[in-house]
């Protein structure tokens, strides 16, 4: 990869794990923490592919009030213990201003969903915590909308943001979501934070994302942000856009010569 110039940010996870640095970051895991037999196959599986980070959402922003609203507390206590077993940073978003303090003492970075890129009030309270940030961009949030929010936790506080990319909304539903490269390769030119891509969320279907991790990453992203499952059919949440293990592991080794290209 190329050397980024010293002014480019770069966001620790932990001891070994950092974004915007020299290597990409892949965080693979499901939608939602659904038992601790899952997060650990994810972890067991994926250690080795090798991943660097899990996600799993325990507040879930669904569409529907009558959907699966998370596991809470206890999908909290079940991130903790596959991150100590596997030595894996841990990601999951936090919703309210309510929650940031019990999930601090659980994850090593704290998501922001697109649905809550412009809850100011957050964002200001997300500054205030020394955790790292993962900034989703909003549904239909323009880059400068999303550059602001990102301002909004930094001038607070907290320098810990990495930006990601998930998908805008457009005029076709074939695609959940458009992915939009363009603001990548943007983002990467005036902003200095590390900027990640989540495939999964902006495609909607299993089928595309390893082609868009691929162009993600040659497009300069620091990193990807994909869901995967033991039972991709069987998720509680985002189903058609879960990819199975070993798709998983096969997309990690095929973003790696582009990697090395870029
Ligand atoms: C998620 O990552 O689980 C999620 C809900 O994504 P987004 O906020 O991008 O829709
Ligand atoms: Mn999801």
């Amino acid at each position: 990869r190329k050397t980024e110039s010293t002014s480019n940010s770069i966001v620790s996870l932990s001891n070994s794990v950092a974004i915007g640095g020299e290597a990409i970051v892949i965080i693979g895991g499901p939608c939602a923490v659904e038992s601790l037999e899952q997060m650990e196959t994810i972890a067991r599986e994926l250690k080795s592919a090798p991943i660097q980070a899990l996600r799993g959402g325990v507040y879930k922003p669904r569409t529907s009030p009558y959907s699966f609203q998370g596991s809470g507390l206890a999908g909290l206590e079940i991130l903790a213990t596959v991150r100590q077993r596997y030595d894996l940073p841990v990601v999951t978003e936090v919703m309210a201003i309510s929650q940031i303090e019990e999930i601090a003492q659980y994850a090593d970075m704290l998501q922001v969903g697109s649905r809550n890129m412009q809850n100011f009030d957050l964002l200001k309270a997300l500054g205030q915590t020394d955790k790292p940030i993962l900034l989703k961009r909003g549904l239909a949030a323009t880059i400068e909308e999303f550059v602001m929010a990102a301002e909004y936790i930094m001038s607070h506080g907290n320098p810990n943001v990495v930006l990601c990319e998930r998908g805008i909304r457009s005029f076709d539903n074939y695609t959940r979501n458009v992915l939009d490269l363009g603001a990548v390769a943007a983002l990467k030119q005036i902003t200095h934070l590390p900027v990640i891509v989540d495939p999964s969320h902006a495609a909607g279907r299993r089928e595309l994302i390893a082609d868009l991790s691929r162009a993600a990453i040659a497009c300069g992203a620091d990193g990807l942000i994909i869901e995967c499952h033991p039972e991709p059919d069987q998720s509680v949440s985002d189903a058609q856009q879960a990819l199975s293990i070993e798709s998983m592991m096969q997309l990690v080794q095929s973003v790696q010569p582009v990697a090395k290209a870029v």
